[in-house]
């Protein structure tokens, strides 16, 4: 059968779930083969297996860690070469779009970034974007060269599908290139203990309605009650309650989770465009005239003050 290749997001050879959902895409075109760099291979290897890789390819130099990006590119080029793949899948994370843009065009082919699903007919893979701020959807294939497909986070389920997942050793010699942009020092993000924003699976986010700081660890409790990660409007993060890093939207970050629970969110276009390919939207907003109305599954009219207690204590007491 047909080779795919999937570039692994790993963390020292944790392997992190949007990889995962791209080897249920992958198994959708072919047989996924991994490409692992850096630390970690084989605790990755057994994880990759058992959702459908049929070989991991890995390589471990200290290039990958001292430079950006290029020392990468050379070697998912180099599993190209090896594998002569169908398509590749790339995470679409700022490093992945980077990585598979600069393979594109080293190969030759055509890419297609922020996926949100990838089918397969007779042709080939046909990749649906979601477009201009969510409004609309498009359908499109590469149509010269292996087609590159960077994938958005939550676009595809996660998969038990158990596979050989043998490791094998991928030969590279980096280019020129490689060794041009150093990483000169790292700061650790702090860590809240909650998912990565723009890979969870449920965001819980806060706006101007929230009213202030103080009032964010309302929305917090209701995110924790459910094992989410927290998003803020535009309007909560310029006033300083909630940090950038957290912000949804356009100038943000854009999450496409399975349920997104907007509280205090009017819903302009520029946040409904970080959002609006949510799985399913809940919206609690006093006002029902509120434009977030227009695009939620669920939605409650009223002040967040009373909902979101409300809402947090019954998800608790369901759990106990
Ligand atoms: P508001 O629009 O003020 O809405 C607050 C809502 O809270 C209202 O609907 C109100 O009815 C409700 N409310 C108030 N009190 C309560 C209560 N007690 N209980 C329940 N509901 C209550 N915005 C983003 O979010 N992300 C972006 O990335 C982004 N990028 C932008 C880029 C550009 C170039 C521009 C021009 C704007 C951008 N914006 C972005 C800003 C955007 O246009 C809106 O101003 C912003 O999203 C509004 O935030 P909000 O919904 O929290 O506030």
């Amino acid at each position: 059968m047909a080779e795919v290749l999937v570039l692994v997001d790993h963390l020292d050879g944790v392997v992190r779930k949007p990889t995962l959902e791209l080897l249920t895409l992958a198994r959708r075109i072919g047989d996924p083969v991994a490409v692992h760099l850096g630390p970690g291979a084989d605790t990755a290897a057994k994880v990759l297996g058992d959702h459908g890789a049929v070989r991991v390819l890995t390589a471990d130099a200290p290039e990958f860690a001292q430079y950006l990006v290029v020392p990468k590119v050379d070697a998912i080029q180099a599993a190209h070469d090896t594998v002569s793949p169908v398509a590749v899948l790339v995470p679409s994370s700022a490093e992945g779009k980077e990585i598979a843009a600069r393979l594109a065009l080293r190969i030759g082919s055509g890419i297609i970034t922020d996926a949100v699903d990838v089918e397969v007919d007779e042709n080939g893979p046909v990749v649906t974007q979601s477009v201009f701020a969510a409004a609309f959807t498009t359908r499109s294939r590469v149509s010269h060269g292996v087609p590159v497909i960077t994938v958005k986070p939550n676009s595809a389920p996660v998969e038990s599908a158990p596979a050989a997942g043998s490791v094998e050793q991928l030969t590279v010699s980096f280019s020129q290139a490689a060794t041009g942009t150093r990483i000169v020092s790292r700061t650790p993000r702090e860590s809240t203990g909650r998912p990565e924003l723009a890979e969870a699976a449920i965001v819980v986010s806060g706006g101007r309605g929230v009213g202030g700081a103080e009032n964010f660890p309302l929305i917090e409790a209701l995110a924790d009650a459910l094992g989410a990660a927290v998003g803020a409007s535009r309007a909560a993060v310029d006033a300083g309650w909630y940090p950038h890093a957290h912000q949804v939207g356009q100038t943000g970050k854009q999450v496409s989770p399975q349920l997104y629970i907007a509280n205090g969110i009017s819903g302009a276009i520029q946040h409904r465009a970080g959002m609006q390919t949510s799985k399913t939207i809940v919206a609690v907003n006093k006002d029902s005239e509120a434009p977030i109305f227009d695009l939620v599954d669920f939605g409650v009219v009223g002040d967040l003050f009373s909902v979101v207690p409300q809402l947090t204590g019954e998800i608790d007491s369901r759990k106990a």
